[in-house]
């Protein structure tokens, strides 16, 4: 075969390749005598946890440092050294010569700034240090990391701050290891510049109000509620050689031309299928990476879609969880290329077949009680059902308490998702809608449904209890919580599972979301509850129920059993007054009504700049994606797509001349005419693409700029795309410069 352009060969030469490609094979660890380890023998070994410092700090050092992790107050200056100086002894005795403050910008990843733990004694004697200020504290320069306008660049100072929630640990790379220390990162006035800051203060702000309502319960000595999260990563993998061809993916992340091959995922062969081995062999590397950073990844599956992949931890307390998905997706990167794969987090790499997202999985655990309390454990799930009436009515006041908090701020919620990359895949037809609503599942739904009747009757718990079968609820509940995948926000038995959230997204920011909006229904239950006490001076069970009913009739708008996806829910979501936000920039706008201001500044999570920096900085992104998508793709019909389309038409015209020359019909004639009209076409719409991005460029207001890409933007670039792939299937495939969508998804 000849071919016309360095790309269609090199694509060849990488398709070629893939034959002789086999799975990577890594060394699992052995003990002494040669037998394999257990995960449980080397989980966490390059974490300082917990256990870690007990075994390496005085004792009472160790009881002080959790006294003041419990209480959230910040170690003492004396404390912090002798903290530093048992890491830096443990982290030298495993070779790491470098340490950072691992910090999250609001850039969706982390950042990293290494020092070595090098330096000089009194004589001039090279040494290792790390001072226990070196631990708490750094600073680094803040300038090029988003603010949204809230720091101007002369003052370009930022300071890390360590955050002890979350374990210190090891990074090993090829050639080194550095010890990484979880911190905040604010601004040279103290302002939260991070995703971590904001999601600290949620978790303390829903601790707080979750006390209030379980005390006005009766719970009197819980003193402390810990969110807990379980996020389920989605990610596809391509060979890495196709994708270092394919411009699209490597700016943007997805594919922003790609003709659907004859087969997508319509066999539904992939879905849970035995997983390709080159893909095993990377998972279970990079699960054994992470296994020793202490993430407890428990489950790996295929996806739907071809080349789609599914990771799932072990829940944990909701800011390690955050800190564990940014590892997990850094590991999967860096491991990928060891296997020759790239991961794609973006939430609709290709068009066609379905999207990834991030399911959060969230609930609520009590984490420390009084010796006198008899009925919530530590450790105990606020969203079981439990057993007992007194079980029944704690679960269904604070399910309520959900459902008010995410009625009351659905919009709020909605914005927390937006990116460019999620606006391809909500309201698709395999994700959920942008409208949020809330699936209980039949049996919560009607059992709802039949207190809300009840209402003004004299329903007591007892007949309540008695409705639900009392010792059956747990597992009727389980049995019935039947999966509506259509929906964006769905009660799963124990917890609630936000399954809008987009898969290349930072958990912390839709989690300090959830966890602020909630925190806020259960604030307004409270005050309900209090001001029922106040009349009747102690809170009966009846006074509770009527509470609760008020609520259920309060939240009904918001609950939605059917499906998704379907026309008619859009129609009635409208008539039920939801917001349906169906793009970034409408849905960030929501970061700027009275009632965001109301609640983020009221509960203390973001002061007033920073929520309005937090809208500045999504716009933004929002922008930067979109002139990146725009700009890429321009350049890749100019130079790759357009001349492989000429090259082809010349070849055709040469032959249909040599054959008039010679006095045969020319059969190139009928391709050439079309091929004609296709590229005239595109060129037509590729010129318009220059005329939308001056338009844009012109305007002066940052959220016009959002809406004309948002609009026009994203209209024409499909349009672009259309011809692109209609030329995909008419060129020669020897003349095609792009990995096509199945060299992509069924070749590894
Ligand atoms: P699915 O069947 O929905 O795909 P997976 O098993 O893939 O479920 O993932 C479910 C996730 O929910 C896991 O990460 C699991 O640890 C998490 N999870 C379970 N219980 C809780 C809880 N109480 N709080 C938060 N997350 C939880
Ligand atoms: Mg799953």
């Amino acid at each position: 075969m000849s071919f016309v352009n360095a790309h269609a060969q090199a694509r060849f030469d990488a398709l070629r390749d893939l034959n002789f490609k086999v799975p990577r094979v890594f060394e699992f660890p052995v003990d002494d005598q040669g037998q394999p380890l257990k995960i449980s023998d080397f989980f966490g070994v390059n974490t300082f946890d917990i256990f870690k410092m007990k075994e390496k700090l005085p004792k009472d050092v160790f009881s002080q440092i959790i006294a003041s992790l419990e209480s959230s107050k910040p170690l003492d200056a004396k404390l912090a050294g002798l903290v530093a100086h048992a890491m830096k002894e443990w982290a030298l005795a495993k070779g790491v010569t470098h340490y950072c403050h691992w910090f999250q910008p609001q850039t969706g990843i982390t950042a990293e700034k290494h020092d070595a733990f090098l330096s000089f004694d009194d004589r001039g004697a090279p040494i290792e240090k790390f001072s226990g200020s070196e631990l708490i504290q750094g600073e680094s320069d803040a300038s090029s990391f988003p603010s949204g306008g809230m720091r101007s660049t002369f003052e370009a100072r930022g300071y890390t701050a360590w955050d002890p929630s979350s374990p210190v640990f090891i990074m090993e790379h090829e050639n080194g290891k550095t010890l990484c220390i979880p911190s905040v990162f604010m601004s040279y006035h103290g302002e939260s510049l991070d995703e971590k800051t904001g999601l600290l203060r949620s978790i303390e702000f829903l601790s707080q109000k979750t006390c209030d309502l379980l005390h006005v319960l009766g719970y009197a000595q819980v003193k402390r509620v810990i969110p807990t999260l379980g996020v389920e990563q989605e990610y596809f993998l391509v060979d890495r050689a196709l994708y270092s061809l394919r411009p699209d993916l490597l700016m943007t992340g997805r594919s922003l031309v790609g003709q659907l091959p004859p087969k997508g995922q319509q066999l539904e062969d992939h879905y849970f299928g035995s997983i390709p081995a080159r893909a095993q062999a990377f998972m279970c590397e990079s699960e054994f990476e992470l296994y020793k950073l202490g993430v407890p990844v428990k489950t790996r599956h295929n996806e739907v879609a071809p080349g789609q992949f599914e990771l799932a931890p072990i829940f944990e307390e909701a800011n390690r969880a955050v800190d564990h998905n940014q590892l997990i997706m850094e590991v999967l990167k860096r491991v990928g290329i060891r296997h020759g794969f790239q991961v794609l987090f973006h939430e609709k790499p290709f068009a066609g077949i379905n999207g990834s997202g991030k399911h959060h999985n969230w609930s609520l655990m009590v984490a420390s009680v009084g010796s006198r309390s008899v009925e919530l454990v530590r450790g105990q799930n606020l969203l079981s059902p439990g057993k007992t009436s007194s079980d029944h009515l704690r679960f269904l006041t604070i399910l309520l308490g959900v459902l008010l908090g995410v009625q009351k701020h659905a919009g709020l919620l909605r914005a927390g998702i937006a990116s460019a990359g999620n606006d391809h895949r909500l309201g698709a037809n395999e994700a959920p809608p942008a409208i949020l609503s809330v699936f209980l599942g039949n049996f919560l739904d009607s059992f709802l449904n039949e207190l809300e009747k009840g209402a003004g009757s004299d329903m007591s718990v007892e007949t309540t209890v008695l409705k639900l079968g009392v010792a059956g609820l747990p597992w009727v509940m389980k049995d019935n919580t039947d999966r509506n995948r259509t929906s964006p926000f769905a009660f799963t038995g124990n917890r609630f599972e936000f399954r809008a959230v987009g898969s290349a997204a930072s958990c912390a920011f839709p989690t300090t979301l959830l966890n602020t909006v909630i925190g806020d229904g259960f604030s307004e239950l409270t005050e309900a509850l209090k001001a029922k006490r106040k009349k009747s001076k102690e809170l009966q069970e009846s006074d509770i129920l009527e509470v609760l009913r008020n609520t259920v009739k309060q939240t009904r708008s918001i609950r939605f059993e059917g499906n998704n996806y379907s026309g008619k829910w859009l129609e009635e979501a409208e008539q039920r007054h939801l917001p349906h936000l169906r793009k970034t920039p409408e849905a960030l706008a929501q970061f700027l009504t009275p009632s965001t201001q109301k609640l983020l500044t009221e509960s203390g999570v973001f002061e007033d700049v920073e929520r309005v920096s937090r809208f500045h900085v999504h716009l933004e992104r929002y922008l930067k994606d979109m002139w990146i998508e725009l700009n890429t793709l321009k350049l890749m019909v100019d130079v790759q797509i357009l001349p492989a389309v000429y090259a082809y038409h010349g070849s055709l015209s040469q032959a249909a001349m040599t054959a008039k020359s010679v006095g045969v019909p020319a059969p190139q004639l009928e391709l050439l005419n079309r091929l004609s009209l296709w590229i005239h076409s595109l060129q037509e719409k590729r010129n318009h693409l220059d005329r939308v991005a001056s338009q844009i460029e012109e305007c002066t207001q940052e959220e016009q700029k959002a809406r004309i890409f948002a609009e026009q933007g994203t209209a024409v670039m499909g349009e672009v795309r259309y011809f692109c792939d209609i030329l995909e299937s008419a060129v020669s495939d020897t003349f095609w410069p792009l990995p096509k969508y199945f060299e992509l998804l069924f070749l590894i």
